[in-house]
């Protein structure tokens, strides 16, 4: 166990499937007084996911990083089967990142038949994404939980990219009394300002090349503040109508507070702009802080 627990040193990585396994070696690592740092991943790794892993490793004596497209947050007739996976890929990105232990469990170990807890965070899971997905931080949430118990991690490291999901855990571990230190990192985009993310796979040449206009709208809104103009509805009637000229389906553009979700009449610090879209096929979100 000791060399198991100092993988690190001698960089090797572990690959854990079970949960057993993976309570095991977490209760271990612990005995021999190492912190552990969790970064939950539905895999198909990028960017954003290895500045998460690399803060963990800064961070904490065991990086443990979760590769799981967990179906329970996935809706009727959204991509589950389609979402990319490649794990030869993922462990090489993983490894290269300071990963001690990639664990990668499957759906039966996850829910086994009868499975039948699910933890819900009420008012926050069901304002913007969750107006469209009812279900996803439901499935959110059980997950996280579930990877909590599991891996029992000291800290753990979610992007702002996903800001009501960061925000929503946030809220799950303090309602809950889990003992985790959560820790929001910021977005990493592309040279043009795209959020980095699994799903821009999906996008054709032409999507790709529009995708930015997200992005735009966003440091648009900042601009609009920074220039005095503090009326949420007049700000983002404007922006909007710069997406739409892309010919890009908005399923939600709004300005609200970074707390409670709710929309705010004015843009003042602490509000966030959170927009989802459609690019064709593909569902983007993306969002910025007014500081
Ligand atoms: P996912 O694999 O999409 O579920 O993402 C796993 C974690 O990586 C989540 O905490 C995401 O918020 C985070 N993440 C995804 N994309 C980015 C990005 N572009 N920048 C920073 N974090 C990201």
């Amino acid at each position: 166990m000791h060399c198991e627990a100092s993988a690190s040193l001698i960089n090797r990585m572990k690959v854990i499937k079970t949960i057993e396994q993976m309570q095991f070696f977490s209760q271990h690592g612990k005995k021999l007084g190492k912190t552990i740092g969790l970064v939950p991943t539905m895999g198909y790794l990028h960017s954003g996911h290895i500045s998460l892993i690399k803060r963990a490793r800064k961070d904490t004596g065991i990086v443990v990083v979760s590769i799981y497209v967990n179906p329970t947050q996935f809706g009727p007739g959204e991509d589950y089967k389609r979402y990319p996976r490649d794990l030869e890929r993922d462990r090489e990105l993983a490894k290269a990142a300071g990963t001690d232990v990639l664990f990668v469990p499957s759906n039966k170990e996850i829910y086994p038949d009868g499975y039948s807890t699910y933890i819900m965070v009420e008012e926050l899971s069901e304002k913007l994404c969750g107006i469209s997905r009812p279900i996803h931080f439901r499935g959110v949430t059980t997950i996280v939980a579930k990877l909590f118990n599991i891996v029992k991690p000291t800290r753990t490291y979610f992007g702002w990219k996903d800001a009501q999901q960061l925000i929503i855990i946030k809220k799950m571990v303090s309602d809950l009394n889990i003992d985790v230190k959560v820790i929001g990192l910021p977005t990493v985009r592309e040279k043009d300002g795209l959020a980095v993310s699994s799903r821009n796979k999906y996008l054709t040449k032409k999507e790709r090349e529009i995708a930015p206009v997200l992005y735009q709208a966003l440091v648009q809104v900042k601009r609009m503040v920074n220039s005095g103009e503090s009326n949420s509805a007049k700000v983002l009637k404007e922006v909007k109508n710069l997406i739409k000229a892309k010919k890009i389906k908005i399923d939600y553009l709004k300005a609200v507070n970074l707390m409670s979700l709710k929309d705010v009449k004015k843009l003042k610090k602490k509000t966030l702009i959170a927009v989802a879209a459609w690019i064709g096929k593909t569902r983007l979100i993306d969002n910025m802080l007014i500081k």
